[in-house]
């Protein structure tokens, strides 16, 4: 008889493996329009794009077993962040089709990410914003997507579109080959890798197969709002890689024993740690059995989530700032690692809505509880 949890252990080790091996090697991309094509497909030759929709010859990442996720956006994005964002991006699509998919629709992703394509989640949009229209019986798709990361390489995109009634409608549109991709606006201080420009789907036929979930689906608490802790995973693996290059540096340069240097090294550790027992606790909660059953437990969940996206980015500033002032003008070189690094970090921790996930994890605090039982 098959030994399933030991196989599936053994595959997840030996994917880790793997995963360590390519962070390692990751491609130090960062010019504009440039795209990680050759780290992508490496993820794709160990199974890493096939992993979160659970199939394929190598065992699954459970997109609910916390730990075994956040080792692995930790450290793809370690790597590189433009490739954790990606990835990042894979997997929430992988999330969104195993929760709300149909048997047909998850088995035909799986196969789409077997056959190496990539998936990425399109939600943010400008005043031209994707409506799904209907045309002679038939629904289309008009408008335009914008900061969607992989525009042009992602084959498979999940985007939110409107339907006739105002409500955002989950789509997995099959795209054609017209050039609808335009990376042209996309000159941004860091993440230039991450091709996160805008992708034009109108014209674009939508056949009820391409129709994920139901209306309201994408936003429903608490899944959208506690999901936010993967792209914590991916900025604390980019908080940790700014610590590795300091150390290497002060290293390197004799610097290590410096009593200065020694202090703000040990304020980036306690930085660096902080934010990795957030998004610890931050996965846990989010991906608990029964965090969508009551409303309770969905609130205190996404809370928690809320404050570790604030924590998290608090914690990646205070590394910038003081990874950069160890290894002072050094690190702002483009010969240097650093340079570009900071950079992707300064910018992937722009998030949205920040300061309302701040005050929505807040207002938790005031429930007739004292503040040390919140999350207990
Ligand atoms: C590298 C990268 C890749 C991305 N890829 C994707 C992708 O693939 N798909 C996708 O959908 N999105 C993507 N995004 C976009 C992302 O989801 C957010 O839309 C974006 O990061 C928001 O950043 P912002 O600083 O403009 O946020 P904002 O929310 O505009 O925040 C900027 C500031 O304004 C404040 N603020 C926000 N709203 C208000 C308001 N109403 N009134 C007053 N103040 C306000 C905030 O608290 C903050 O202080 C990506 C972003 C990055 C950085």
């Amino acid at each position: 008889m098959l030994d399933i949890a030991a196989n599936r252990t053994r595959g997840h080790e030996s994917l880790l493996g793997d995963l360590r091996r390519l962070a390692r090697h990751t491609t130090a991309l960062d010019e504009d329009g440039s795209f990680p094509t050759q780290d992508i497909a490496r993820l794709a030759a160990i199974g890493a794009l096939t992993a979160p929709f659970g199939g394929g010859e190598v065992a699954g990442i459970a997109i609910g077993a916390p730990d075994e996720l956040m080792e692995v956006l930790r450290l793809i994005g370690h790597g590189g962040l433009p490739l954790g964002r990606l990835y990042e991006g894979h997997v929430n699509a992988a999330a969104l089709i195993i929760r709300y998919g149909t048997r047909e629709q998850i088995r035909r992703a799986r196969r789409r990410a077997a056959e190496g394509a990539l998936f990425g989640v399109w939600n943010t949009e400008g005043a031209d914003g994707v409506r799904l229209v209907r045309e002679a019986g038939a629904l289309r798709l008009a408008g335009t997507k914008t900061f969607a990361s992989g525009a042009g390489h992602v084959a498979c995109p999940l985007i939110t579109a409107r339907d006739a009634d105002g409500a955002w409608q989950m789509v997995l549109p099959q795209l054609d080959d017209a050039a609808r991709a335009d990376l042209s606006d996309w000159r941004a201080h860091g993440m230039r890798a991450s091709a996160t420009g805008s992708f034009r789907f109108s014209g674009l036929a939508v056949a009820p197969e391409d129709l994920l979930g139901g209306p309201g689906d994408y936003h429903r608490p608490p899944h959208f709002s506690a999901g936010a802790w993967r792209f914590c995973a991916v900025q604390l693996g980019g908080i940790e890689r700014l610590v590795d290059e300091a150390k290497d540096f002060l290293q390197a340069n004799g610097r290590h024993e410096d009593p200065h240097q020694l202090a703000r090294m040990g304020e980036t550790l306690i930085a660096a740690e902080t934010a990795r027992l957030w998004v610890r606790r931050a996965a846990h909660l989010a991906e608990a059995a029964g965090v969508a059953d009551t409303p309770e437990a969905a609130e205190r969940a996404v809370a928690y989530v809320n404050l570790a996206r604030s924590a998290v980015e608090r914690c990646g500033l205070e590394t910038l700032e003081r990874v950069q002032r160890s290894v002072g003008l050094a690190g702002f070189l483009r010969t240097h690692p650093l340079e570009r690094l900071c950079r992707d970090l300064a910018t992937y921790l722009r998030q949205p809505a920040p300061d309302r996930a701040l005050c929505a994890g807040a207002a938790h605090a005031f429930r007739d509880e004292a503040a040390g039982d919140l999350w207990r």
